[in-house]
């Protein structure tokens, strides 16, 4: 095992490091002489305390594979041991990795566990390619919020979990008012650094579980799932206000600084009813917002029957 290119260790009956291979020193960046004959090998692989692949299997605690690894894959029969990947501290060489490890038992005539085998393989690179790959298919480049494709799937997908839970599912529609007259004044590049700040304040007013996402354009979406009409409104107005404290000047428009126009709508999910009607009622709401005047929120009439999105209200909240 000493010159396997595959980082190894070995454990014995008492979880004492019995062999720590030269591709694990280079690994972890820990001799061999640091470790053999002690049970501080996690500490090769973390900051605190916990148990690595090897202990798991030595000790019999399969069942807490999920909880300390990301990615887990117990093998069809508990006696063959273990596989698992997860983001790892490294401490000694101060760069964290993603290893994908794989632990084996090793048995006596009696078939009990007399050492066990940890192989590990550093897949710090692919899993960075794969993060930057479902970044590229997920995220908006310019802001950082969720691109159109992630909010279509999330709305579907959420529209989906009310109809399920039968709970109220809500959605704001964001237009920044004026935004060509800022581009004409700042050029395309301060109208960039613009969408920026909008996005970042209106990702900073919304919940974990709240989606929001560039639609297009000036234009942004949020969904806010399990969220009535009335609390739709508070958070519509608490996102004009914010937009507005920016205090980004706008020469030349009819306000002094940056707004936003927001409209909202919801709906009670019912089977056969489509999400894009969420969609368009928030968006006819947005434009009677911009017909009103701009910097102002508006919404439906009244909390909507079933499956139905709520009819126009000619009033905003302004
Ligand atoms: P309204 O208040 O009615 O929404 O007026 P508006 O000027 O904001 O709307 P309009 O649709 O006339 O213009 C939107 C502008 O947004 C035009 C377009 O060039 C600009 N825009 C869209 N996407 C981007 C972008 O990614 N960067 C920059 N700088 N400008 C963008
Ligand atoms: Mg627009
Ligand atoms: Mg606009």
């Amino acid at each position: 095992m000493e010159l396997l290119v595959i980082p190894v260790f070995v454990l014995d009956q008492q979880r004492r490091v019995l062999i720590w291979n030269r591709a694990c020193e280079r690994l972890t960046g820990v001799a061999a002489s640091e470790v053999i004959g002690t049970s501080d090998h996690w500490r090769c692989f973390y900051n605190r305390p916990r148990a690595t692949l090897a202990d798991l299997v030595l000790q019999g605690r399969t069942e807490e594979i999920r909880q300390l690894y990301d990615s887990a894959r117990p093998r069809p029969q508990q006696r063959e041991g273990l596989c698992a990947e997860n983001w790892c501290d490294m401490p000694r060489v101060g760069r964290r990795c993603y290893l994908a490890a794989d632990a084996s038992p090793i048995y006596d005539k009696e078939g009990r566990i007399v050492a066990v085998v940890e192989t590990m393989r550093d897949m710090t690179n692919e899993k960075k390619a794969q993060i930057a790959l479902e970044q590229l298919a997920t995220r908006d480049g310019l802001t950082g919020l969720a691109n159109r494709r992630c909010f279509d799937d999330t709305l579907r997908a959420e529209w989906q979990r009310a109809l399920r839970q039968q709970q109220p599912l809500s959605l704001l529609m964001v237009d920044v008012d004026n935004f060509k007259q800022y581009n004409d004044t700042h050029g395309h590049l301060g109208g960039d650094q613009c969408l920026q700040k909008v996005a970042a304040a209106l990702a900073s007013e919304m919940r974990a579980n709240d989606l929001v996402a560039r639609y297009g354009g000036e234009e942004f979406a949020v969904i806010l799932p399990n969220q009535a009409l009335k609390g739709a409104a508070i958070v519509a107005e608490r996102v004009r206000s914010r937009i507005e404290r920016l205090q980004l000047p706008n020469v030349g428009s009819a306000q002094p600084y940056v707004t936003v126009s927001i409209g909202a709508a919801t709906a009670l999910a019912a089977a056969g009813e489509e999400p894009q009607q969420l969609v368009a009622t928030a968006d006819a709401a947005l434009y009677r917002a911009k017909r009103l005047g701009r910097n102002r929120i508006s919404l439906p009439l009244q909390e909507p029957a079933r499956g139905t999105a709520g009819r126009e209200l000619d009033a905003t909240a302004q």
